[in-house]
């Protein structure tokens, strides 16, 4: 099966506990490549922009806050069935339901504050990709 790409973001809990390498390693365990990867500060409007989708949503003012809070690593990961294969790594939105293992079980502090984001399907990890890099960005 070709390889295939996804979006990831390390959200700020993660970032202000020095845990980027801590994420990045389980990510390249579970098979996925960092082909692209930068630290920044989101600005309120990429971050309203990012989760328009949840904008109806009670949690969306906290979690814009939460996401401007402290810096971010976004990352495009590559692998075989990408999508996927985060999604399986990341565990569920909810750290106390997310399986022994997986990023969330591990190391995050809440159904908010759960360390990382990742692309629900291909179509939105092209979306999201687009969002944050250009092209020659990304090497593969
Ligand atoms: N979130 C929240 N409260 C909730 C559900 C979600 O703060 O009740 C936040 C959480 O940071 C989550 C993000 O909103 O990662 C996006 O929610 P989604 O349901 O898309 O979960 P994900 O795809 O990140 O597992």
């Amino acid at each position: 099966m070709a390889a295939t790409r996804t979006f990831s973001i390390i959200k700020p809990d993660a970032t202000r506990r020095n845990l980027t390498g801590a994420v990045t390693k389980k990510l390249e365990d579970a098979g996925l490549r960092v082909v692209a990867s930068k630290r920044i500060h989101m600005t309120r409007e990429q971050a309203e922009g990012f989760y328009a989708v949840h904008k109806e949503r009670p949690f969306f003012g906290e979690l814009v806050e939460f996401m401007i809070s402290g810096p971010v690593v976004v990352q495009v990961l590559e692998g075989e069935d990408a999508v996927k294969r985060n999604r399986d790594v990341m565990g569920a939105t909810n750290p106390a339901d997310a399986a022994e293992g997986t990023i969330r079980k591990e190391f995050a502090e809440s159904i908010e504050a759960n360390s990382v984001h990742g692309s629900d399907s291909e179509e939105n990890a092209k979306i999201e990709i687009d969002f944050f890099f250009k092209p020659e960005e990304i090497v593969g």
